[in-house]
């Protein structure tokens, strides 16, 4: 238990007045122009989790501060300069989650999921925070999906999560390469800090001040250190693979022969340690296969492993388990940078254009009416001028607008404007709903014949 701290005394706030509030450094609006590419992403992250079973989960995003520094590991830099943690005012030291996995292992144990049938297969779409110097595709906010099986330490289930990213990648249209390699059980690990550790110690003048403290917290750091010299040094290090227990080895090997199955292109690559604690056997990233000008250092746009000893670690029995994380944000620079653009959204079936008040109100009962129809009807209810309201229907593409007029209103009928052609036609204000039924379901069925096999247009 964590000692109890006095919480900081209230300070009331109070607003300068003329000064416009500014975004906290690191952290960004996700506007309305960039949501057409948020949706491209989460569409496909959740569609690819349907299909391969994946149910989703949403953790908290306030956990205890223990929970990530005894899973994450407390000489990470996650946990050391990069954690938003606080004392809360009942004086309980809390953090923002750094990553997802923590938290869906502790929702697993504490609602009973070790008593499900196993696996369990979750996927998220959450929000991280991590105090980073932020720079171009680095937030202190940012966004990861995110996919887990817990209860399942076959091979099988390390190539299929591992293929679940290459694929949203792939039909996404970024090409990736899995970076794969096994960073053994505890036994082969412990032995393997070992020789790195021997190997680094008789080179330490030639490493940067950052991983000569890592050669004493976490030499496995020091294999992904961003400074040249500390990569030269790392090409010729001791590779984990040739230090594997006989068990570890024959697991890799079978992994990389399922990764073959699946056709998912990948590279051994000793360099993939993921500084994370929890971290056993598979470790992997997902890094872009060609080079199309996005910054090199953010070429990685996801990566997980296996992580077998974490619920252990909470307290649970020993469960196998592996995932992966991957970055919205770069998913999204990747994109950009390919030209590839989303869908326009879909168009509404019919806009609603008033005169008047009167009018007004009687199309507000029209539009909730046909929205119970599943009608999708669209309107801007506020503005009062008709042409102004034609340039919202034309802006939104519906194919026909109706128009309730003053003239319209006294008559009793309602105009039908062909979009497209200018026609307007007049019926009746009770038959407006039926006419409408009718357009919407002769415009399904044409588009049904123009797609020949009944399917909805695709991305
Ligand atoms: P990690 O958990 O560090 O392996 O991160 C998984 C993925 O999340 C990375 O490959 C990035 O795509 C993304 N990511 C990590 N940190 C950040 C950050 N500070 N800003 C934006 N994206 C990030």
């Amino acid at each position: 238990m964590l000692p109890k701290k006095t919480p900081p005394p209230e300070e009331p706030f109070v607003p300068k007045k003329g000064k416009t509030p500014m975004l906290v450094r690191g952290m960004k609006d996700i506007l309305p122009v960039d949501w057409p590419w948020w949706n491209l992403v989460i569409d496909r992250v959740i569609s690819v989790a349907r299909d391969f079973g994946f149910e989703r989960v949403e953790t908290p995003i306030l956990e205890e501060n223990a929970m990530f520094v005894r899973s994450v590991g407390k000489d990470t830099d996650i946990v050391e300069k990069e954690m938003f943690a606080f004392t809360d005012r009942g004086g309980d030291l809390v953090a923002m989650r750094p990553e997802g996995t923590a938290g869906v292992v502790r929702a697993y144990l504490e609602h009973g999921m070790l008593a499900m049938p196993q696996p369990v297969k979750l996927f998220y779409i959450s929000s991280m925070f991590r105090y980073d110097r932020p720079q171009s595709g680095r937030y202190r906010q940012f966004w990861q999906f995110g996919f887990e099986v817990l209860g399942d330490g076959h091979p099988v289930v390390d190539a299929e999560i591992i293929a679940i990213g290459a694929t949203i990648y792939q039909e996404l249209g970024i090409p990736v390469r899995v970076q794969v390699n096994s960073v053994g059980d505890a036994a082969s690990r412990t032995a393997y800090v070992k020789v790195l550790t021997d190997y680094f110690k008789t080179r330490k003048n030639r490493l940067c001040e950052d991983c000569k403290k890592r050669l004493v917290k976490n030499p496995l750091r020091i294999l992904d250190c961003k400074e040249q010299d500390c990569q030269l040094l790392a090409q010729d290090a001791p590779q984990f693979v040739d230090h594997l227990s006989e068990a570890a080895k024959d697991h890799f090997v079978k992994v990389l022969e399922h990764l073959d199955d699946m056709d998912v292109p990948y590279d051994l690559n000793p360099r993939i340690v993921r500084g994370l604690d929890y971290y056993t056997h598979t470790a992997f990233e997902y890094t872009v296969a060609d080079d199309i000008g996005v910054e090199k250092q953010q070429s990685a746009i996801g990566g997980g492993g296996r992580y077998d000893g974490l619920v252990e670690l909470f307290g649970g029995r020993p469960t196998p388990a592996i995932g992966f994380a991957g970055g919205i944000e770069r998913t999204i620079m990747q994109l950009k940078a390919r030209g590839i653009q989303p869908s326009a959204p879909g168009r509404p079936d019919v806009f609603l254009a008033q005169l008047g008040d009167t009018a007004r109100r009687k199309s507000l009962k029209l539009f909730r009416e046909l929205r119970k129809l599943n009608i999708r009807a669209a309107a801007t209810f506020s503005k009062t001028s008709i042409k102004a309201q034609l340039e919202a229907a034309n802006r939104l593409r519906a194919p026909f607008t109706l128009i309730l007029g003053q003239k319209e209103l006294v008559d009793g009928t309602i105009l039908i404007r062909d979009m497209e052609s200018g026609i307007q036609e007049i019926v009746d204000f009770g038959k407006a709903v039926g006419e409408v039924q009718k357009r919407v379901l002769k415009a399904a069925n044409d588009a049904q014949l123009t797609n020949g096999n009944g399917s909805m247009p695709t991305v």
